[in-house]
């Protein structure tokens, strides 16, 4: 008799039609051992942890009732068009708890029909990494897919050298992709792409449904989601590192953590992905792929945005030339809070500008920077050693002086700059010794990281960059 599934399952996705999935089983997972469990996700959303446990060990079982599944999917890469889908995934099922639906993922559970070349496995040190990576993005309150445990496999993965094989169970809203969409409008017909749409909007924005052109209105949703979710990786400090368009989710999530670090010393060519030549996905560069990657969105939706085709791409034409001004928008309003300043100005979009342009100059920890302008703003006397510097800050402390409060620019401040970030050297000193089983510093940096918001609670030993060599020689990969 098989044990009590802790998840509360529905697969509405296998109502789209059957070219958009096939059905798959976690089946390299023979001898699954728990290796680290989120308890506070498993209470986010109605997880009993006990049930988990004694579930998981089934989780490979080909007899489990699951109608577990991978999606087709396709997307561009670096700019170029390539059929893809879930090679190393499987969606366990849709769980269902409080009127919300997370679809629940494994990821690095053995080959799919969509492998391709692959060997559909995952690197433990590569899924603890997802793991820390997205749960610091959740507390840092940016939309995210989160991570609920990770999963020795038992298993040996060959990269260049032999690793421990792991899998990662992922909760996310919905893995629907701007690839999805590509994939649909590419291979199917009208009809595909009218099935996706529908489902897509019932599913994420029920709102919609009955708007005049739903098509039209889900463009528009989506413009604005990412931007918003792109600034907020500006105001972290985060590069996603592979925004390709199978990576960037429909639901406004951030998601598939490969190669993303955050950046510690501002400068907006930052890249640390091994496979980024030419910098595409720098941390400048991200809002210019977003809107590329909108682009790639608008084309998928042409066959629905009306029957018309050229009044389509007129529609989609005036959609997309929103995405400037919305982008500069929404990019001040986050930026401004930064330091301090909670109302929307464009006569203060200098005073951004100019620090972000300063800090580059003189090769400033972004994280910090802000930090210490938030603790220094009630300062009698604006101190600094670098004379351009000190005459910004006069600036600014005047503007702030006169048009709200020191008090209440510190509160936008403290509530906008977090503290802690995953620092790319302890990030890899976590890892480095979690693979060898020993968790203490991964627990105390994710722990630290809860807390990114607390000023009251300074931890000095988690917000010192490391060195200006580690950073430039710094590494991250995909895939692994
Ligand atoms: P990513 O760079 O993680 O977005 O992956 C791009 C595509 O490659 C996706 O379709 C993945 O499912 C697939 N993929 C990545 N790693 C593997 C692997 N080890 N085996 C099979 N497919 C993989
Ligand atoms: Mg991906």
């Amino acid at each position: 008799m098989l044990t009590k599934n802790p998840f509360n399952f529905d697969y509405s996705y296998l109502s789209l039609p059957d070219k958009f999935y096939s059905l798959t089983k976690a089946s390299s997972l023979t001898a699954p051992n728990l290796y680290i469990l989120n308890s506070q996700l498993c209470d986010d959303v109605n997880i009993p942890p006990q049930e988990f446990k004694n579930w998981l060990p089934f989780i490979g079982n080909e007899n489990m009732a699951l109608q577990s599944f991978s999606q087709a999917y396709a997307g561009h890469q670096f700019g170029h068009f390539t059929l893809l889908g879930d090679g190393r995934a499987v969606v366990l099922g849709e769980h269902i708890t409080n009127n919300n639906r997370f679809d629940i993922q494994i990821k690095g559970s053995g080959r799919t029909p969509y492998s391709r070349g692959g060997d559909g496995k995952a690197t433990l040190k590569a899924m603890l990494r997802e793991y820390i990576i997205s749960e610091s993005m959740f507390y840092l309150r940016i939309p995210t897919s989160r991570s609920l445990c990770v999963i020795k496999t038992g298993q040996t993965v060959h990269r260049e050298t032999a690793h421990t094989g792991a899998a990662l169970l992922r909760v996310m809203k919905s893995h629907i992709r701007v690839g999805t969409f590509e994939y649909a409008a590419r291979f199917g017909k009208n009809d595909d792409v009218r099935a996706l749409l529908h489902y897509t909007i019932n599913r994420l924005y029920p709102a919609i449904v009955h708007d005049e052109n739903p098509a039209l209105c889900l463009l528009n949703t989506v413009i604005e989601n990412q931007i918003e979710l792109v600034t907020h990786w500006m105001r972290v400090g985060f590069i996603h590192g592979v925004m390709n368009t199978d990576n960037t989710a429909i639901s406004g999530e951030t998601f598939d953590y490969g190669p993303c670090a955050f950046m510690n010393i501002y400068n907006p060519n930052t890249v640390f992905s091994s496979i980024d030549y030419n910098g595409r996905y720098a941390f400048g560069n991200q809002y210019k792929i977003i809107a590329w990657n909108l682009v790639r969105f608008a084309e998928s939706l042409l066959p629905v945005l009306d029957p018309n085709l050229k009044k389509s791409v007129e529609l989609a034409q005036t959609a997309l030339d929103r995405f400037e001004e919305i982008w500069r928008e929404k990019y001040y309003t986050v930026m401004l809070k930064k330091i301090g300043i909670d109302c929307n100005n464009p006569e203060l979009y200098f005073l951004v500008d100019e620090l972000l342009s300063l800090m580059k100059t003189q090769k400033m920890d972004y994280t910090n920077t802000f930090c210490d302008l938030s603790n220094s703003i009630n300062d009698e006397e604006v101190q600094h050693t670098n004379p351009t510097m000190k005459l910004w800050l006069e600036k600014w402390k005047n503007h702030i002086e006169h048009s709200s409060s020191t008090t209440h620019a510190k509160k936008v401040m403290q509530q906008n700059n977090p503290v802690i970030i995953p620092r790319n050297h302890l990030v890899e000193q976590a890892l480095d010794d979690a693979i060898i089983g020993d968790l203490t510093l991964f627990e105390s940096l994710l722990d630290a990281l809860s807390q990114t918001y607390q000023y009251e609670h300074k931890r000095l030993e988690y917000m010192k960059s490391s060195n200006l060599a580690f950073e430039q020689s710094y590494q991250t990969f995909c895939g692994t």
